[in-house]
């Protein structure tokens, strides 16, 4: 039961993944070719600091 809890809501979110794209979050890195996210494993607790899954291993070691 709780392994579909996260795709709720329809759309084109897959398995284990949150659809974000209703708060608008952008990839922090200004850098990035695709700033829009639409789904993350987690649910944020907020929009900033938050990247894409293209540049989260980068930044993630940089801390
Ligand atoms: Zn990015």
């Amino acid at each position: 039961m709780a392994y579909q809890d996260a795709n709720q809501g329809g759309g084109s979110t897959r398995p284990g993944m949150i659809d974000v794209s209703s708060m608008n979050i952008r990839c922090s890195n200004p850098q990035c070719e695709k700033p829009e996210i639409t789904e993350l494993p987690f649910m944020p607790k907020g929009t900033n600091g938050i990247y894409c899954r293209t540049c989260l291993p980068k930044f993630k070691n940089r801390n």
